[in-house]
């Protein structure tokens, strides 16, 4: 596999560089690709079922279903139960997912955290539990790939990049970058609640690397809800010729750009096949056309 490009592009009058990691697949990319590493390189013969769980329009969820695809394993995926609009939607990442061949289990509410919590014995030499968000220790080695490249590029290409930033969910992706990029800070951004939720997370995965850095807005905004803020950075995006995720990306580049001067190196984290969900929600919400 091959280091993914790095692209320049101007944002608010600022040079800023690209990870490409969103160039690797359309449904495998971007930071689950990097976490879904070692499993990319596990032989076929090691599983024959892979479950996960967690939302119904989750990056993760696709990147597992189209891994498992490519493996021929089986993959079970458990979730909330669904509305009926969400059942018959026709593009998005849940629709791609059952595709790829995912089946789909849905949990009552009240039974929910007890069945996930009991899914962990359902582990066997041949069935692989992958927690939400590909939240795994092994998620390790990929985010160490993912580092080197970046060394790599900086000494032979000779950019300028001081720091490196990319968005948090579980923190996983961030996580494991800083701890394989010590000479480096890494910026990040909590999307799903504040900085003391994604710390919390972070914990279980080691002690907080030093040169890990969370930056964190006035406002608060609640994970996977449409914005006017988010849509105006976004519009001011799509004109740098990059597509980015509209969940993730929107919120740190607006703190990268309030709160850092550096010359900045930003990983693509992937996830734009959520964007024809996200286009629609926003359609709805504000009267915005794409
Ligand atoms: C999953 C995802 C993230 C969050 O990654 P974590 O490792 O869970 O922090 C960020 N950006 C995009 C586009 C994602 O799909």
């Amino acid at each position: 596999m091959q280091d993914s490009p790095i692209s320049k592009i101007f944002l608010e009058g600022r040079e800023f560089y690209v990870k490409r990691d969103d160039l690797y697949d359309p449904y495998l990319s971007g930071n689950k690709f990097r976490k879904l590493h070692s499993l990319i390189h596990t032989p076929t013969q090691t599983y024959s079922t892979l479950i996960s769980y967690g939302g119904t329009q989750s990056n993760a969820m696709l990147a597992l279903a189209a891994l498992c695809k490519s493996k021929g394993w089986e993959f079970i995926y458990y979730t909330k139960p669904l509305s009926k609009e969400q059942k018959s939607q026709q593009g998005g990442n849940f629709a791609d997912a059952l595709c790829l061949g995912m089946q789909h289990i849905e949990i009552e509410d009240g039974l929910y955290r007890e069945f996930i919590a009991s899914l962990r014995l359902a582990q066997n030499s041949t069935t692989l539990l992958v927690d939400q968000g590909g939240a795994m220790p092994q998620a390790r080695e990929g985010l160490e790939q993912l580092a080197r490249e970046i060394r790599n590029a900086k000494a032979s290409k000779e950019l300028p990049f001081e720091a490196v930033a990319t968005p948090s969910g579980t923190g996983t992706s961030a996580f494991f970058l800083a701890e394989a990029l010590p000479e480096m800070r890494v910026y990040t951004t909590p999307s799903v609640g504040d900085s003391a939720y994604l710390l919390e997370q972070m914990h279980y995965l080691g002690e907080i690397p030093p040169n890990l850095m969370i930056l964190e807005s006035s406002k608060k905004f609640h994970f996977a809800k449409p914005y006017r803020e988010f849509y105006e950075i976004g519009k001011k995006l799509s004109q740098t010729g990059i597509v980015f995720d509209m969940l993730y990306a929107p919120k740190m580049w607006m703190m990268l750009l309030e709160q850092t001067q550096e010359s900045l190196l930003y990983i693509h984290s992937g996830g734009v096949s959520g964007n024809e969900t996200m286009q629609l929600r926003y359609a709805k919400k504000f009267g915005i056309t794409f």
